[in-house]
């Protein structure tokens, strides 16, 4: 079987505190504008009638994500130069020398992943860390979650552990990439295209 190296992401513990999201930009030193891990917010709920009283079972929780570096990845099928690429390890990477700015890969992938740098007339998403995977250290998102929310592996090894869940709400149908991504759900997570629940911080993500 061909290695796919995936995230875990344990969000029955994560507190939103976005420390993932700033490690991530910072380690990358990402211009303004441009994010490659994301912390979602999501709330749901509504006022309940109970009896002659009315009651509210309103909950909140968060979802991080970046590049899912997904095992049938639609961005390494409309790239026309191949500058998006998969290493042995399952990594999708970005060529910025093959790279030509033409922006193909930001419309086609469902998580949003990819993110054109002005600067440089290239795409640009998460890698990995590849530098420091390859130096046995985990990606800095990994490394900074104070709640130890993430974490990487090999993708079969994370879903005999922990379960297939791929599918929370906001994320797209997973059939449409095979994200590799492996989530240990909140208790009110609601899983993709469920209705009754909204994104709460749409402005900076
Ligand atoms: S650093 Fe950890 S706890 Fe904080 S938002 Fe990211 S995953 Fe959640
Ligand atoms: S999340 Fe998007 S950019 Fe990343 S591998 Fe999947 S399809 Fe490609």
């Amino acid at each position: 079987m061909a290695k796919q190296l995936a995230f875990y992401y344990d969000q029955s513990v994560c507190t939103g505190c976005k420390a993932c999201q700033v490690a991530c930009k910072d380690d990358n030193d990402l211009s303004s504008g441009i994010i490659w891990r994301r912390v979602v917010e999501i709330n749901g709920g509504d006022w309940i009638k109970q009896g002659a009283t009315w009651g509210q079972n309103i909950f909140t929780y968060h979802l991080s994500l970046s590049c899912n570096h997904c095992e049938e990845g639609i961005c390494l099928e409309v790239c026309p130069t191949g500058a998006m690429h998969k290493r042995e390890d399952g990594v999708v990477l970005i060529d910025e020398d093959k790279c030509i700015g033409c922006r193909y890969c930001e419309w086609a992938c469902p998580y949003e992943a990819p993110q054109y740098n002005d600067d440089k007339g290239k795409m640009s998403k998460c890698d990995f860390c590849y530098n420091y995977i390859d130096e046995g250290l985990p990606p800095a998102c990994v490394a900074a979650c104070p709640m130890r929310a993430l974490d990487f592996g090999e993708l079969s090894e994370l879903q005999a552990k922990y379960g297939l869940v791929d599918n929370i709400y906001p994320m797209p149908d997973p059939s449409l990439t095979k994200p590799a991504i492996v989530i240990t759900p909140h208790a009110d997570a609601a899983l993709a295209g469920a209705e009754g629940v909204s994104i709460g911080n749409v402005e900076e993500i």
